[in-house]
């Protein structure tokens, strides 16, 4: 059989631990004995990052610009452990922040589904994607406690010198706290228009909640920048793709979702998302089962699996012992990859690729063959626990072009 060709290569960023191991197997395993492989290859491992001051973070970011698809692999962000462990010459930042910030993306994560893992929340038959708007509000705060007797203000200066006031509050009879937020038009500008981009390119509709009735200004300008680029961009093509853009205040947001079946997309701010995706996660089963995709408000897309680099698992292996590690998510990073270069490339036997090695992947489970964290949740009767190579090959004999 002749191997699948490619045109553009993909971005390529290796990473550390389990998750390392795991990706030259799918690589050995799944990709190379099907696809003639194209890749510009990055170390993201914490070695080469340390080695590189995490410049290789940095120019693997721009190469993603340039190429416009990746692929990632999880990486170690360094606490003060690491710092030990790898000698290192500093605490390096989140290469997830750092890509993040260069390519001004939006992450969208998506559930994997497959048959006998039952979400906790049994309507939910079709995936829920959450997306973050990962810019701001609380997570760049100025916070205070304050003595009785302060009075706390919210001053602006304005360009041309003229400062406003208002009062925050004033703690005549106790002692407070106070917090200072903000956000940037451009930046919630920027998530509007990736999440109305993933919702066209994955034909889902799109669901935005904020609580502008309480928040007049702040979560009002959510609103308003979101429905904006809405009319003037997006609705002649959400109408001709058939789905809707959908607004309405996040608790009745949170109780529709419960409600739901799932199947659509769902833009949270900041906080929002961070709370609702390890809900949605767990609420699905396993993060091993999580994908994520970043994807740039100009169509730049980076894929890589939610989960770490399975730290635990990755010891037990240094020591010579069995895994078995959950592959899932690596795999489907990889088929999302290949997929979105096959329609930018035009490639479709890369695309029926993508689809076959997903199909195959989820038919291994449904056929009561994984690892041993889907083993203990899957509801199948005849279910055989396999080690993390023997998973993969499974797949493996199952993908069928
Ligand atoms: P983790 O790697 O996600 O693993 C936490 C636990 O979840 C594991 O010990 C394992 O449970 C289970 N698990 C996660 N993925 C699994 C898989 N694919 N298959 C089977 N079980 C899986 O999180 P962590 O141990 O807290 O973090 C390890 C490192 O990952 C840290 O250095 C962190 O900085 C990094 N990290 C990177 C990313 C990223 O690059 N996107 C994201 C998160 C964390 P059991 O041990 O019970 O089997
Ligand atoms: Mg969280």
């Amino acid at each position: 059989m002749d191997k699948i060709k490619m045109k553009t290569p993909l971005v390529e960023m290796d990473g550390d631990e389990m998750t390392r191991v795991i990706w030259q197997d799918i690589k050995d395993i799944l990709i190379n004995p099907f696809v003639d492989l194209k890749t510009e290859y990055y170390d993201l491992g914490l070695v080469h990052r340390n080695e590189t001051d995490d410049q290789v973070t940095i120019d693997s970011a721009n190469a993603t610009k340039k190429y416009g698809v990746a692929v990632k692999c999880a990486t170690i962000t360094p606490n003060a452990a690491r710092m030990d462990e790898y000698d290192l010459k500093e605490m390096w930042k989140s290469p997830n922040g750092t890509i993040r910030a260069i390519l001004d993306g939006t992450v969208f994560r998506t559930p994997i589904i497959v048959k006998g893992i039952t979400p906790y929340i049994p309507t939910w038959t079709k995936p829920i994607t959450i997306a973050r708007h990962a810019y701001g509000d609380v997570y760049k705060n100025t916070e205070a406690q304050v003595k009785k007797g302060s009075k706390a203000e919210l001053v602006v200066t304005a360009p041309d010198g003229t400062q406003t006031k208002q009062t925050i509050y004033d703690f005549a009879d106790s002692d407070g706290i106070i917090q200072g937020l903000h956000n940037k038009d451009k930046s919630i500008a920027s998530f509007a228009r990736s999440c109305f981009n993933f919702a066209l390119d994955t034909k889902k509709d799109l669901w935005f909640a904020t609580k502008d009735t309480i928040s007049k200004k702040y979560d009002h300008r959510f609103k308003d920048i979101f429905a904006e680029i809405y009319e003037n961009e997006y609705r002649e093509k959400f109408e001709a793709a058939g789905i809707t853009y959908f607004y309405t205040l996040i608790d009745d947001a949170v109780a529709r979702v419960i409600r739901s079946e799932g199947g659509y997309i769902w833009a949270c701010k900041n906080y929002d998302g961070d709370v609702m995706s390890d809900m949605v996660a767990t609420a699905y089963g396993s993060l091993a089962m999580m994908t994520s995709v970043l994807v740039s408000p100009d169509g730049v897309y980076e894929y890589e699996a939610a989960h770490g680099t399975v730290q635990r698992h990755y010891y037990k292996h240094l020591k010579g012992e069995e895994t078995s590690t959950n592959s899932v998510a690596t795999i489907f990073a990889w088929s999302g990859a290949f997929r979105k270069r096959g329609e930018m490339d035009d490639l479709p036997d890369l695309i029926r690729y993508a689809d076959a090695l997903e199909k195959a992947t989820i038919r291994t489970i449904e056929e009561g063959v994984m690892t041993g964290d889907l083993a203990a949740l899957s509801t199948l009767p005849d279910k055989r626990k396999v080690n993390t190579r023997e998973f993969l090959e499974e797949i493996a004999k199952r993908i069928e072009l």
